[in-house]
């Protein structure tokens, strides 16, 4: 099986967390015990996290345990940086790329990486990109906005066609919840309902903007969390973009005819919705992501998938495997399919 959705965070001190922006710059506070603790923005607890995080040692005795043969790892959100200055982001995602490579070279044949870029400056992007690409980066994570820029802006096309054109995937990450800070405060309701709507708009905004129009269709560009509420909205915007031309007016096919340009990840946790969006995207277009280690993530990776017979053999391989492998380009991998338990 291949992961191609998990997360990292450096063991970094608040001392060395100063090269971002103060007060705003995450760090990691261990407790004693060495295997929880706390990501801290400033002095604020942002979120308590669990030793895979920052140790792959303890990260591939966990994917041993769950049968994952490679796990690709990037960036959790919070270290994106896009709202600083844009010369200070490049040289904070430089450094940690730098640990993200460091990461996995504990155990090369089972860890691998995405690169995060400083996307507030497109060139500034691009330029990293080639870099980590260079260094030994499958690929890059994005959030799916920056400030109020969303996909279909300008810049974040230069970006992806610069992408495109070297051949580089992407992985969209839906990040700084709309409505936060408003009627949201309960319950995780930004993961529950704000996050699910930011990968819908991602999406959305390039298919109704024709920017997959001009962008070259080499690229391969994933959306996280099954692609949030993209599928199964897609027959309203379909019905919408037939009745009204303002929907009509940047986006010269139907928008459903699009999606077999997007990839998205498995992370959905219920059979009916991975079987709409098997209909929807295609099988070939989905691939195992199970947001490890947080607890919003799927806590018995490929179980969902394998549950599911209407999927058929080969398309369970597919998205468990194969179409990881075509989307990052990724050779053979070390099989640890005899660790894996017989009830995963
Ligand atoms: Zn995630």
């Amino acid at each position: 099986m291949i992961d191609i959705h998990s997360h990292f965070f450096p063991r970094l001190s608040e001392a060395q967390a100063r090269m971002g922006e103060a007060g705003n710059t995450p760090w990691l506070a261990v407790d004693a015990d060495g295997r929880s603790g706390q990501i801290m923005l400033g002095e604020r607890p942002f979120r308590p996290v669990t030793r895979e995080l920052w140790d792959a040692e303890a990260r591939v005795r966990a994917l041993d345990a769950a049968g994952i043969d490679l796990q690709i790892v990037c960036a959790t959100p919070v270290m994106f940086g896009y709202a600083w200055e844009a010369a200070r982001a490049a040289e904070w995602a430089a450094s940690m790329n730098e640990k993200a490579a460091r990461y996995c070279a504990v155990r090369p044949a089972r860890l691998r990486w995405m690169a995060q870029v400083p996307l507030q400056d497109s060139r500034l992007a691009c330029a990293e990109a080639a870099r980590a690409t260079r260094e030994g980066a499958v690929g890059v994570q994005i959030g799916n906005h920056v400030g109020a820029k969303d996909l279909d802006h300008p810049d974040m096309v230069d970006f992806l066609v610069f992408c495109a054109e070297r051949g580089i995937p992407v992985f969209v990450h839906p990040w700084d919840m709309m409505g936060s800070a408003g009627r949201m405060r309960k319950w995780m309701l930004p993961w529950l309902v704000a996050m699910p709507a930011e990968t819908q708009l991602g999406m959305l905004s390039l298919i109704l903007s024709g920017a997959l129009e001009r962008i070259p269709d080499t690229l391969r560009i994933c959306f996280a969390h099954g692609g949030g509420s993209f599928a199964y909205t897609l027959g309203r915007v379909d019905n919408a973009w037939k009745h009204r031309d303002i929907v009509r007016r940047d986006c010269p096919e139907l928008p459903s005819s699009y999606a077999r340009r997007l990839h998205v990840d498995s992370a959905v946790f219920d059979a009916g919705a991975l079987r709409l969006l098997t209909d929807v995207m295609g099988d070939a277009q989905v691939m195992l992501g199970t947001d490890a280690p947080f607890p919003l993530g799927e806590q018995q990776p490929g179980a969902l998938v394998r549950s599911c017979d209407f999927l058929g053999d080969r398309a369970r391989r597919g998205i468990l495997e194969d179409n990881a492998r075509a989307f990052f380009g990724l050779g053979a991998c070390e099989s640890v399919a005899a660790s894996t338990p017989a009830n995963s």
